[in-house]
């Protein structure tokens, strides 16, 4: 079985690609297609998820599966949200979107912020059902950054049950708790439960 990956991300295709391969199901990134850029234009993540996902499948004629993620702040509605990677603009700068977040935060006693992953899995452009699957990671903002580790908001990201940031955790440690490696997760068995894909 043949699932198009809706990203050129090395380092997700391979995660991707380690996770499904016990199910017997090659994952092959859209770049080899020539799949173009498609347009992300919702406030949700699961609006911008499903449009990948069924654009990947439109330009292949494969099933596709689509990731989005970002992280929330409680104080600030929910932003950075879906302008996660681009907070403070072109070009896209982990630096300044830090400092942007902190900024936000900083008159703020509430610290809390989540990270939040959905993953779409459709069998075919018009897929009536696709499979959906979702992870949230709890923590706080801090003001310093902590630790070499992780990428984006990781140095800021402090897991309060842990006292460590993102950045300060290993990549086991990470995906074992991460919203990315919960929806990862919850895909695969999805997967496992649901009617072989084509
Ligand atoms: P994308 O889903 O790969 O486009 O990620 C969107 C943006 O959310 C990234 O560019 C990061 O800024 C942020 N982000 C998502 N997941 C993580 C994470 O695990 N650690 C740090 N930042 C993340």
């Amino acid at each position: 079985m043949r699932l198009v990956i809706a990203s050129g991300n090395p380092g997700k295709l391979r995660e991707i690609g380690q996770m499904l391969a016990p199910l017997g199901i090659d994952v092959l990134p859209q770049g080899d297609f020539g799949v173009p850029e498609c347009p992300e234009p919702y406030y949700t993540f699961i609006e911008n998820c499903l449009a990948k996902a069924r654009h990947a499948s439109l330009h292949t004629g494969l099933p596709a599966l689509a990731d989005d993620s970002g992280i929330c702040a409680q104080a600030l509605n929910g932003a950075p949200g879906v302008f996660s990677a681009r907070y403070a603009g072109e070009p896209k700068s982990d630096q300044r979107n830090n400092e942007k977040l902190v900024t936000a935060l900083a008159d703020q006693s509430d610290r809390r912020a989540h990270y939040y992953c959905v993953m779409v899995l459709v069998r075919h452009a018009e897929d009536p059902e696709p499979l959906i699957a979702e992870g949230r990671w709890h923590g706080e903002i801090i003001a310093n950054p902590r630790g070499a580790g992780g990428f984006g908001y990781d140095p800021y990201f402090l897991v309060p049950t842990l006292g460590k940031t993102g950045a300060e955790l290993s990549a086991e440690e990470k995906n074992s708790l991460s919203h990315r490696g919960q929806a990862l997760r919850e895909l695969v068995a999805k997967l496992r439960a649901a009617e072989p894909l084509p």
